[in-house]
């Protein structure tokens, strides 16, 4: 058995940890809600749980503990400094220094799409040297930046948040407190919001029949169905919200001049229509260089490029030697 290292992606939801060997193989998978109105104690101790019920099934130790955080940490210290959807949002929580004295190994911390950026860096499209911009579209859009095969992170850990670019200048208004991010206008609800207004308007027969008319089925995936399927609407506002992907993907493009652009999150189910829109914008808004060598790709790792991250995050130290 090679080396084996361990994976904990906090979620709002869910609590998932893994183990993994260095080629990025997963050997063993546990899930369990987060409960974070426990709050940290109580999150913490389930995450501390889920590493020995691993231990004890697999009769394996990980070398390390890499965790993605969904905010921003402080990667010397670990420990938190803010998470902005949990309850008393864990300012300045040791999780480092909690964990480690039970795991008994090192235990590292990170934002959680910087940690599927390192995951999609090490075990998927990635190469080394690369530079490379990994979009991650779900609920939110996350991001992160690779430059010459290093994910670069900035004194705040804060680089890379791709999703609050300003795509429209008097757009929605966002979480973040800014009108018209890119997160506002191509996030899984902003698209889904679209879908479900075309429903109640009855301008989206056929996502209606294929949501059996439950509103909640409406999604990114039976969108994309209903539009294969002939709804116009629907796909109009696919390529709206494609469109809108492809201002942003333009924009860190100018930045970086990328090797690589890796399209990752449930909304990337969309497929092919939404990465022939994200192409085409770009190649219509760039003309300040070439872009037909810069690749453009859905995620290899799809679901499980957080996990894998914190696989990566643990074999590299943290980091900390970056
Ligand atoms: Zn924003």
């Amino acid at each position: 058995m090679s080396e084996v290292y361990g994976s904990i992606d906090l979620g709002g939801t869910y609590i998932k940890c893994a183990f993994g060997d260095a080629e990025g193989q997963l050997l063993h998978t546990e899930t369990t809600p987060t409960d974070s109105h426990t709050g940290p104690e109580g999150v913490l101790g389930r995450m501390a749980a889920l590493v020995r019920m691993i231990e004890a099934e697999t009769d394996l130790k990980p070398l390390a503990l890499g965790i993605g955080i969904p905010g921003l940490v402080n990667l010397r210290e670990g420990s938190t400094r803010f998470l902005p959807n949990f309850p008393t949002q864990w300012r300045d929580v040791p999780v480092r220094e909690i964990l480690v004295p039970s795991l008994e190994c090192p235990v590292y911390l990170l934002n959680d799409v910087r940690t599927a950026t390192l995951g999609e860096l090490t075990f998927g499209h990635g190469s080394d040297n690369c530079t490379m911009a990994f979009f991650s579209i779900g609920t939110g859009i996350g991001g992160g930046v690779v430059v010459d095969g290093k994910l670069r992170l900035g004194s705040l850990g804060a680089a890379g948040e791709l999703g609050h670019y300003t795509i429209l200048p008097d757009g929605p208004l966002c979480g973040c407190g800014n009108r018209g991010c890119l997160e506002t206008l191509a996030s899984g609800p902003a698209l889904c919001a679209a879908g479900v207004r075309l429903v109640r308007s009855g301008l989206a027969p056929i996502l209606h029949e294929i949501a059996g008319g439950d509103l909640t089925l409406v999604t990114p995936r039976t969108m994309a169905e209903a539009a294969a399927g002939g709804d116009k609407r629907v796909e109009e506002e696919i390529l709206r919200a494609a469109h809108f992907l492809g201002i942003g993907v333009a924009n860190v493009v100018t930045t970086l001049y990328p090797d690589l652009v890796v399209l990752g999150g449930g909304v990337v189910q969309i497929g092919d229509l939404l990465l022939k829109t994200v192409r085409e914008t770009v190649e219509e808004r760039i003309g300040m260089f070439p872009v037909d060598e810069i690749e453009i790709k859905l995620s290899r790792l799809g679901n499980n490029a957080g996990i894998l991250g914190g696989i990566a995050l643990a074999m590299k130290r943290g980091l900390l030697d970056d």
